[in-house]
């Protein structure tokens, strides 16, 4: 069996559509959706995700403003940089790109974001939200692996699913969210014994872990569906995932590619969400 792939690239465009349709019944009410990114240092990686992030607004007519500070940036000035926006009026949600340089206090910024506000959905209240199952903004990542896995119409209750790796930004809120859609999930990481025996039951693997190529076919489900969460970069500069995409694709039934699957529905869940931010603010107005 060779699988098919899970384009997420396509997804992507497409989605991008109904954004636009949304932003211009956004502004025809004088709104225009805006978002705020904030990079501390230099790091390339960090560098070339928040540009492909500002330009995504640009093409979906979203107005975005890039803050960037030098890696030795005091925590204070940040949190200061958040109060200001958290204030402003015309930005409707604001991203703190991760990871932050050493010295910064991780849950401290994200803490600060207002709720309302934090896109990313890595606010202690919004993962809490999410944890009950009435989440008011999902984070991006496992927001786009589900809309990937609901456009396939892949039925979830009762699966077996597998995820490696378990981050507060990808795999703890990806297995909250199959656990609500029904799903029997298992959560894998650096010190699970046997990895292979739980990767080989997966109805669904997901891999989350950041190690390039991993995943061999043989720890693969016959018939599974792969969705390959990490970026790595090769010493060639080329990307690839955690799964040996060419052997596994093989045995698989569908499987995201890397680059061109889940990483630009990060990205579009990113400008979902600020839409719906500001969509949220223009509707409490009206309310008034
Ligand atoms: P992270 O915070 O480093 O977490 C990695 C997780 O993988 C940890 O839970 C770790 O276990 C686990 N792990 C590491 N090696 C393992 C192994 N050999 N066997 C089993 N589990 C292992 O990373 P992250 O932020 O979640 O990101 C994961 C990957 O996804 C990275 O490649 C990242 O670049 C990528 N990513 C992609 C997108 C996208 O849009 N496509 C978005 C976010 C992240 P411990 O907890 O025990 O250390």
């Amino acid at each position: 069996m060779t699988a098919q792939i899970l384009d997420g690239k396509a997804l992507a465009e497409q989605l991008r559509t109904t954004f636009k349709t949304r932003v211009a019944a956004l502004m025809a009410r004088n709104t225009c959706p805006g978002l705020a990114v904030i990079l501390a240092g230099e790091d390339p990686a960090s560098q070339v995700y928040v540009r492909n992030k500002v330009n995504a607004c640009e093409a979906a007519d979203v107005f975005s403003q890039k803050i960037i500070f030098p890696a030795d940036v005091p925590q204070n000035a940040l949190l200061a940089k958040i109060a200001e926006l958290n204030a402003d009026a015309a930005i409707h949600g604001i991203l703190v790109q991760l990871p932050l340089p050493r010295h910064i206090h991780e849950a401290s910024v994200l803490a600060a974001i207002a709720p309302e506000k934090d896109v990313d959905g890595f606010h202690a209240e919004n993962l809490g939200a999410l944890a009950q199952g009435v989440p008011r903004f999902i984070p991006c990542t496992p927001y786009g692996v589900m809309k990937m896995l609901e456009t396939h119409r892949v039925d979830l209750p009762g699966k077996e699913i597998v995820i490696i790796g378990r981050s507060n930004i990808v795999g703890k809120p990806m297995a909250l969210l199959l656990i609500h859609a029904g799903a029997t999930v298992t959560v894998c990481h650096s010190r699970t014994r046997d990895l292979a025996a739980h990767t080989r039951r997966a109805d669904i693997l997901i891999a989350a872990a950041g190690k390039p190529r991993f995943i061999s076919a043989d720890m693969v489900k016959p018939g599974a569906i792969i969705i390959d969460v990490g970026v790595n970069r090769l010493p060639d500069g080329k990307l690839c995932g955690d799964v040996d995409f060419e052997a596994a694709r093989e045995t698989a039934s569908l499987i995201t590619p890397v680059p061109g699957g889940v990483g630009p529905m990060t990205i579009a869940m990113l400008l979902a969400n600020t839409i719906e931010a500001a969509e949220r603010k223009a509707e409490a107005a009206a309310a008034k």
